[in-house]
């Protein structure tokens, strides 16, 4: 009865053997099978006749898309949940297999299915205990690869089983996980659905009775309108051991008989012989040992059909009871015996303080008073155990409850301080932006400014170099040739070195101006200039002293030369003709040339010794050199 609940719950169809017979085969389309698989995974389709499971198995397998390796193996593990239900032993070959192959192929949810698969047939060959490594595997391996859906679907397996196998604390935590991670997806309301009734029925077996009524209510309530035959079929099935646990046996008749005509009508058999032996187990309560053992009988046959060896505990346990009803007491003590060894092997409490109790009446009643007084015993030590076991696991319960809300506010506390954190770091960078932003807007205008700066230098040069131009002749102003007097006089008296000045003046200018007027006049002048400045040594100076006079400062230079470098000038000015315009111009000019006498330190009386130079070449002529 156990595992075929089992199957019931979790798995859904079961039945034999299918041939694959493509029967109206569908072109291979990827889309259409992984839509198919997924259907089939969430149990929104349930094959529920031998014949449905070949044809969907056909389907599926027509769908399948040639040498695409991964998809063949998603076959291969629903092939292994459908396929085997009559040959368990050949279920768990097949899942054995499976899983070596995904392992190999690195296919982390092909191998976590095959596991839970074999788990499921070995709970048929070898017992609930064994089966239980495979459902751990299965959840680890879901765990590896991180899909919410396969860890719920391996969790409700290891949930269940650990449900059977009386460890509720445990079975609880992950059913209830199994169901936050159903609630969380999508396409996993009907695993979510089917999850309630599993935790109703853990309830029930924690003694918890409220809850349980409460969990089949809220199961109940959430298949709604849909009416699917296996959850009402699951869930009658819950409320019959319900009633009859709450030690309301009438109570439990009706949803008993719903449950079984479902079962027959939606099979597969396994079903059919959980539903006759839980009314057989009713019926022992109502006093209907003859029902009792009909049921049973047939029961035991469907589970051998199938070869489902796991009730055959439960079985001879209600036997027992049944014949010790009706009195048959010497068969009743065989059967208890066999059931007893069934039953402490599979260590299951409950069944055994049940065992405990009747099978002590059968001893009374067949006068073996020490017998019946040891039963009693230890119907009270193993209930007494069993309370002990539930209160530890009520605590465990509470305990991760308790912890999970922890959990859970700690994960708030850590969320809520990463998302400060990243305000922070978010506040920061921007202000570190703007930091850049501004350093950056520094540099730009100090580079701005500089370069103001710079083109404020150039032009204040450009207007030096201005203020010490003639504008009309472009040779140095009076300004300009002042200072170079000046600064070389200095020179010279320090060092005693040569210095002598020229003095020159255009003769008879009036007369350029009179003739030709004052533009020709100035054409004049900047030709004369032009002329001279071209005539000069490197280190020679050559301005413009005002008028139509010019000084030249020859550094180095004793009179002798100087008077050369006059006449060479006098004699140049005098052969050239200047055309301008219509005009051909000559003029003369008259030369004044003085030297720096050892006592002298300033220019003027040495200019003013080269001007009355000049005043005597005009005096004597002009176009004339003369010295001081
Ligand atoms: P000399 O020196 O030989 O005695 O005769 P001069 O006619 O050159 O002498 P004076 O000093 O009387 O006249 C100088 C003339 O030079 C007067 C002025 O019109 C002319 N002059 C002075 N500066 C300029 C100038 O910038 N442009 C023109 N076109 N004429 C000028
Ligand atoms: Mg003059
Ligand atoms: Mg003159």
């Amino acid at each position: 009865m156990r595992s075929s609940l089992q199957a019931l719950l979790a798995c859904a169809a079961l039945v034999v053997f299918p041939t694959l017979r493509a029967q109206g085969a569908t072109a291979p389309d990827p889309v259409a099978f992984d839509h198919l698989l997924q259907q089939l995974n969430d149990g929104t389709i349930v094959p529920g006749s031998d014949a449905a499971v070949k044809r969907t198995l056909a389907k599926l397998h027509s769908l399948l898309p040639p040498h695409d390796a991964a998809r063949e193996r998603s076959y291969g593990y629903m092939y292994c949940f459908l396929a085997f239900q009559s040959d368990a032993s050949g279920g768990v070959a097949y899942a054995k297999r499976g899983v070596e192959m995904a392992r190999q192929a690195g296919d982390l949810k092909a191998e976590s299915n095959f596991q839970m698969c074999l788990g499921n047939y070995l709970i048929q060959t070898s017992g609930d205990r064994e089966a239980l490594p495979s459902f751990d595997a299965a959840v680890r391996t879901a765990r590896r690869l991180g899909d919410t859906h396969l860890i719920a679907d391996a969790l409700t397996w290891r949930g269940t089983e650990l449900s059977l196998l009386g460890d509720q604390a445990k079975a609880m935590i992950d059913l209830l996980d199994a169901q936050t991670d159903y609630e969380k997806i999508a396409n996993a309301a009907a695993p979510a659905r089917a999850n309630l009734v599993n935790i109703a029925s853990l309830y029930r077996r924690m003694g918890d009775y409220d809850d349980a009524a409460d969990y089949l209510r809220q199961a109940l309530a959430a298949i709604g309108g849909a009416r699917e035959k296996r959850q009402l079929l699951a869930i009658d099935m819950e409320q019959g051991f319900l009633a009859s646990e709450r030690g309301e046996p009438g109570a439990a008749v009706e949803p008993l008989q719903r449950a079984l005509d479902l079962a027959r009508e939606i099979g597969p058999p396994q079903n059919v012989g959980a539903a006759l032996l839980a009314q057989a187990e009713n019926s022992n309560q109502l006093g209907q040992y003859d029902t009792a053992l009909q049921e049973l009988a047939e029961a035991s046959r469907i589970f051998q059909s199938v070869s489902d060896h796991s009730n055959t505990d439960m079985l001879a346990l209600q036997s027992a009871e049944a014949h010790a009803g009706l009195g048959q007491h010497s068969l009743a003590a065989q059967e208890f015996q066999a059931a007893a060894s069934a039953l402490s092997s599979s260590g299951n409490l409950r069944y055994l303080a049940e065992l405990y109790a009747a099978r002590s009446k059968n001893e009374e009643a067949l006068g073996q008073t020490q017998a019946a007084l040891d039963d009693l015993k230890r119907m009270i030590a193993t209930n007494k155990k069993l309370e002990q076991k539930t209160k530890a696991q009520v605590t465990t319960l509470m305990r991760y409850r308790f912890d999970s809300a922890r959990r859970d506010l700690e994960n708030r506390r850590l969320a809520d301080e990463k998302e400060l954190q990243s305000q922070k770091l978010a506040s920061l960078e921007s202000v570190r932006k703007w930091q850049w932003l501004a350093i950056l807007l520094s540099v730009v205008l100090m580079l701005g400014v500089a370069w103001l700066a710079y083109r404020q230098l150039l032009k204040s040069r450009h207007l030096h170099r201005l203020s010490l131009i003639d504008a009309l002749t472009g040779i140095s102003n009076r300004r300009d040739i002042d200072h170079v007097l000046e600064t070389a006089t200095a020179r010279a008296s320090q060092s005693h070195e040569e210095l002598t000045v020229v003095i020159l003046d255009i003769d008879h200018f009036k007369h350029v101006n009179d003739a030709y007027g004052h533009q020709v006049g100035d054409q004049v002048l900047r030709e004369t200039a032009r002329l001279c400045q071209d005539s000069m040594r490197e280190h020679d100076r050559f301005g413009r002293f005002g008028g139509e006079e010019f000084l030249v400062v020859l550094p180095e230079t004793d009179l002798e030369h100087g008077l050369m470098v006059a006449e060479r000038l006098r004699a140049k000015v005098a052969a050239t003709v200047f055309a301008v315009g219509d005009a051909q111009i000559r003029i003369t000019v008259s030369f004044g040339v003085a030297s720096l006498r050892a006592n002298e330190s300033t220019p003027s009386t040495l200019v003013m010794r080269a001007d009355r130079a000049l005043f005597r070449a005009k005096q004597t002529g002009r176009n004339r050199v003369e010295s001081a």
